[in-house]
């Protein structure tokens, strides 16, 4: 008697990635293993539940094993995939930037609440580039620029801003240094603000995979608003916004830091859907 051969048949690879990579700790275990597969196959979600019975061939078969193998050692999805959604726009992304954080919708939310048409918006720090490249597309005639101090995070960028179709000027430089004289009417940043003793407790996923650049922010984490807030005001026009994204716990001290400049009324403070202070401008 011969023995069956086995039929992988995505329903079956789906069960058997979800209990494995459970086992290895990672949330969410059924959805990520249908994110795969969906990698694998380019099939949507509905597509991969219209698939249930079909059998995987050993090509996608090794592919997949791959990437599960990946996802394992706790790499996250979407350095995997190479791609993340932000604001219902898709950012291409590599180990070279921080993953866009749907948290960071709501800075995009209350830039966008104070621009206005023709607005000159500067972005400290563009990462990915998901919040300049969301501001533009929501702000076609509003003037984005971007800094940023990683060549590979901006070579990134301009792949993203190139796949958006936007318009976005990107400079290679640290904070306002390709910037002595300009001033703008809208500055943002999501600038790292993790304190240095806690990178080592994060997640497998933050603390050995994305990059360390875009996370410390120096011993209390709060080294990038020290530099930028004193330097905002000579950057800014009459009426301007400095708008910055804040870490948990982190808006009392940094909404202090803009009282200190004395240039700064009308502070105030934007929750994130999970109740978080997320934003101070
Ligand atoms: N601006 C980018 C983002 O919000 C990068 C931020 C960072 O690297 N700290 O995703």
């Amino acid at each position: 008697m011969s023995e069956k051969q086995e039929i992988w048949t995505v329903l079956k690879v789906l069960t058997w990635t979800k209990g494995y990579l459970a086992q290895k700790g990672v949330e969410n275990a059924r959805l990520e293993s249908e994110w795969l597969l969906c990698g694998v196959l380019d099939l949507d979600r509905v597509g991969l539940y219209l698939n249930f019975d079909k059998p995987l061939t050993e090509a996608e078969l090794a592919r997949l094993r791959g990437m599960v193998a990946r996802r394992a050692r706790r790499e996250p999805l979407q350095y995997i995939l190479g791609s993340q959604e932000f604001m219902g726009l898709e950012f291409a992304v590599t180990p070279a930037v921080l993953i866009p954080r749907h948290d960071t919708e709501v800075l995009v939310a209350e830039a966008v609440q104070r621009a206005a048409d023709g607005s000159r918006i500067l972005d400290i720090g563009v990462g990915s580039g998901c919040i300049a490249i969301a501001l533009a597309k929501v702000l076609p005639r509003a003037e984005v620029m971007g800094v940023e101090a990683s060549p590979e995070a901006l070579a990134l960028a301009e792949k993203n801003i190139e796949a958006n179709a936007v318009r976005v000027t990107l400079f290679e430089g640290s904070l306002f240094e390709p910037f002595p004289t300009e001033r703008f009417d809208l500055i943002v940043s999501n600038p790292p603000y993790i304190p240095t003793v806690d990178l080592e407790s994060l997640q497998p996923e933050v603390r050995d995979f994305e990059p360390r650049q875009a996370l410390d922010g120096g011993a209390d984490g709060l080294d990038f608003y020290r530099l930028i807030t004193p330097a905002a005001p000579s950057h800014l026009n009459p009426g301007g916004w400095l708008l910055f994204e804040v870490g948990i716990g982190q808006a009392a001290a940094v909404k202090g830091l803009l009282e200190r400049t004395c240039v700064f009324t009308d502070i105030f403070t934007a929750r994130d859907p999970s109740g978080i202070e997320r934003v101070v401008g």
